[in-house]
């Protein structure tokens, strides 16, 4: 049956003004927009006093692990959202080999807290797994680069050999020849953090190859955003020609606030000398990611709960992550602060955590 959704205010995507009027859909498409419209046998929806849009996209989303369980994905469909960007920050259920099952199970359900997860071994693999389940939403992919080094290199620190190399190049170009739109990194979290810039220009080459996109959770989001985080987008960019996309974009920290402007100015400058850099933001002031994987070394997840368990282990555990807190957090605190004895600063971080607790 034909629908009409009625009286509605249109707003459709363009950019242009919004504006009233009807709009008929036959055999799900829509065939006409206009004022009174009628067709032989249809229904009709009353959209007075509300907006009628195409389908919002969720530039930034991580269904891809849940989808097959939630496969009509209403709490999206709900809000308007029909596309969702996902498998992105360098996380995602494939491309696996033994090596990032293992990879999984130590590190990203403990990030997490998830269960366990079900890995496909191609992108290919998940995919058809998703069209025999059938879900609502449009799901646009990126080859989690997470995944692409673990394949290779497990979550070994050291740069991959020029043999390895090839390998993950050949694991992005086969993503990418069953339709990812790109690579994504998160650079944050092993074993992404483990990586070089050398080796994410090398696979992103691969990636501008078939006109795709470098989607980046940067190496630095806080007081280094500029010229860590952004300085080193920018480089990739510019080495390859590459159109990139910045994941969740923000200053973290109370001391990374002042450096928006120069965030700001940092994409427009970029782009005045042509290269295409985009970003997308939460719509809220919060963010959010898992402290342990953001605080804790990889080494420690190789046997989480024995080295949790050790008091030696777990001593060495708690100084590291008093290093991590001081170098990502507090590096441009206050003279005031930065005077303190770090034992005090330690003192006072627990006694912080205890009362938010
Ligand atoms: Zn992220």
């Amino acid at each position: 049956m034909d629908i009409i959704i009625k009286d509605g205010l249109i707003i459709d995507g363009t950019g242009r003004n919004g504006y009233y009027a009807d709009l008929l859909i036959e055999n799900h498409k829509i065939e006409a927009i206009g004022q009174d419209l009628t067709a032989e046998n249809y229904k009709v929806i009353d959209a007075s006093n509300k907006v009628v849009a195409p389908g919002f996209i969720d530039m930034h989303c991580h269904a891809d692990l849940t989808i097959l369980k939630v496969n009509t994905a209403e709490a999206y469909l709900m809000q308007g959202v029909t596309t969702m960007v996902v498998s992105i920050c360098g996380i995602g259920l494939a491309p696996a080999n033994e090596k990032v099952r293992k990879y999984y199970a130590d590190f990203i359900t403990k990030l997490f807290g998830s269960e366990e997860l079900t890995l496909y071994d191609t992108l290919q693999h998940y995919f058809s797994r998703i069209e025999e389940a059938g879900i609502s939403p449009n799901l646009v992919f990126f080859i989690p680069h997470g995944n692409v080094r673990a394949c290779v290199l497990g979550i070994e620190e050291r740069p991959p050999t020029e043999t390895e190399l090839e390998e993950m190049k050949q694991i992005v170009s086969d993503g990418m020849d069953v339709g990812a739109f790109g690579l994504s990194t998160g650079l944050i979290y092993p074993p992404g953090s483990l990586s070089t810039t050398e080796e994410i220009i090398e696979l992103c080459k691969v990636v501008q190859g078939y006109g795709g996109i470098y989607n980046s959770h940067m190496r630095n989001e806080d007081t280094g955003v500029v010229a860590k985080g952004m300085g080193e987008l920018v480089k990739i960019v510019r080495q390859t020609g590459i159109q990139a996309q910045i994941s969740h974009w923000k200053a973290g920290g109370r001391f990374a606030w002042k450096l928006t402007p120069q965030m700001i100015s940092t994409i427009q400058l970029a782009r005045d000398r042509g290269l295409n850099i985009y970003a997308d933001m939460y719509p809220y002031q919060e963010a959010a990611s898992s402290l342990s994987g953001v605080l804790l070394r990889p080494w420690v997840y190789k046997n989480f709960e024995k080295h949790l368990s050790n008091p030696g282990t777990r001593q060495k555990i708690m100084d590291e992550t008093m290093e991590m807190i001081y170098s990502s957090f507090l590096q441009d605190a206050p003279q005031y602060i930065k005077i303190l004895p770090k034992y005090l600063i330690r003192e006072l971080i627990f006694w912080f955590i205890r009362k938010k607790l």
